[in-house]
């Protein structure tokens, strides 16, 4: 029996699974924070919905869903992003459903790609999507609240780019005039995008190939061929984001790889990953989704961002500890009458919500004191028979051994005042 996960996904046990816990805690605080409000999609769908919502020309749907048929003979797909799930469930729901609808997920996609640092088949993503608003203020609102997410974590080195990739009206003329400038530069693009670039000849902007990007580079720009209304939202946007004290660089080849976006789009990089994987999440406006979808016209706008690989690594790299200790205290009884004292301490500590645990059994105090630090405890608490007879307890700060002794009754006060929990 082979014993490691599948290729391109990972166990985590602790205390790499702490660290990705208090990630998950973040996105849940600093979302409901904004206002958004909790929801879960189902972790695979029909097929249909992401061959729809992705465009036939993206690389999502070209090469990396992982798609089945199940017993009943559907085509199902797991689900490589969370947006047009997220979408389909307003849709289907919206009369009973708030307007604007502000929602937030958090869980696994999977897109089967060749796994590397910071790419996996099996990732995790914070997701953020409000539905139904057309303002530049919905746009600042959801990535205020990303950023807010990257502050709580402590994450200092990333960056947002910002752009604008018109909409109906202005984007087919931009595509023309990118067509007319690729077909003078076809030579020059990598193989893929030399036969397919009139397909979809945003992605060329995209492509992170050397030789695309020297093409990209002397490209038109979108944001130079806005229409009014595009125009004024763009500027909205950058105004109101200026206001809310976040900076942005503007890079006019920020397109994103789906075809439902218009209008703003916008990435986070991260200045400490691997080339080619540098992006820590990234989102935009997607006022056609609805519509391919089959209902009536709704814009929305959302980003999603890599918790894990790629945020969890961005803060291994910055040396933040993301995860902190698992226990406020660990309750040591020795001899007859520490046992006998151990089990209504832990229970009352335990009732005023410190975190703490105990051995089960009989175990001499090495032992004790080394499951107290394999269980990630911040302090040890040691009742011996010196300790019971005089209603007493050792508090050992596991970090730097520095000892208190505290009076029994008071040791929940003392923990709290102290720096446990949190
Ligand atoms: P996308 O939906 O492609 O814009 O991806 C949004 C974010 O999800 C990216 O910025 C990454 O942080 C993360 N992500 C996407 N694909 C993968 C993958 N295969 N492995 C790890 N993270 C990924």
């Amino acid at each position: 029996m082979e014993l490691q996960p599948p290729r391109g996904t990972t166990d985590f046990l602790p205390p790499g699974s702490e660290s990705l816990l208090r990630l998950y805690e973040a996105a849940h605080r600093v979302a409901r924070l904004f206002g958004f409000r909790y929801v879960e999609t189902p972790g695979f769908e029909a097929t249909e919905l992401f061959a729809r919502s992705s465009g036939e020309s993206s690389d999502v749907v070209r090469k990396e869903m992982y798609t089945f048929k199940d017993r009943g003979g559907r085509l199902l797909t797991l689900r490589p992003e969370a947006t047009a799930p997220i979408v389909r469930a307003y849709l289907a729901k919206r009369h009973e459903l708030p307007s604007p609808f502000k929602a937030y997920m958090v869980g696994a996609m999977w897109r089967y790609g060749r796994p590397q640092t910071g790419r996996t088949r099996e990732f995790r993503q914070f997701d953020v999507e409000t539905i139904g608003a057309p303002e530049p203020a919905a746009d600042v609102e959801v990535i205020a609240c990303g950023d807010r997410y990257f502050r709580e974590l402590g994450l200092r080195g990333r960056h947002l780019e910002l752009n604008s990739i018109g909409d109906e009206t202005c984007r087919p003329g931009y595509r023309r005039l990118l067509i007319d400038y690729l077909e003078a530069h076809q030579g020059s693009l990598r193989d893929e995008h030399r036969d397919r670039f009139r397909e979809n000849p945003l992605r060329v902007l995209d492509c992170k190939d050397p030789a695309c990007r020297a093409v990209a580079a002397g490209a038109p720009k979108i944001s130079d061929h806005l229409c009014e209304p595009c125009r004024e939202h763009f500027d909205e946007v950058q105004r109101l984001l200026k206001e809310e004290g976040i900076e942005a660089d503007l890079v006019p080849t920020l397109v994103r790889g789906l075809d439902y976006y218009t209008r703003t789009t916008f990435e986070w990089v991260g200045d400490r990953l691997p080339e080619g994987q540098g992006s820590l999440g990234g989102g935009g406006r997607y006022d056609g989704l609805a519509e391919i979808l089959g209902g009536p016209p709704t814009p929305g706008v959302g980003f999603a961002l890599g918790i894990e690989p790629r945020v969890l690594l961005a803060l291994e790299k910055e040396g933040v500890r993301a995860g902190g200790e698992a226990l406020d205290c660990f309750v040591i009884g020795i001899g007859e009458h520490g046992r006998e004292a151990a089990r209504p301490l832990v229970r009352e500590l335990r009732s005023v919500g410190l975190r703490a645990d105990a051995a089960l059994g009989d175990r001499p105090l090495g032992a004790q004191m080394k499951m107290a630090d394999r269980a990630n405890a911040r302090f040890a608490l040691i009742l011996g028979e010196r300790e019971a007879a005089a209603g007493t307890v050792t508090v050992r700060r596991l970090a730097d051994g520095h000892q208190d002794v505290v009076p029994q009754t008071d040791v929940a006060a003392w923990l709290a005042t102290h720096g446990a929990s949190e």
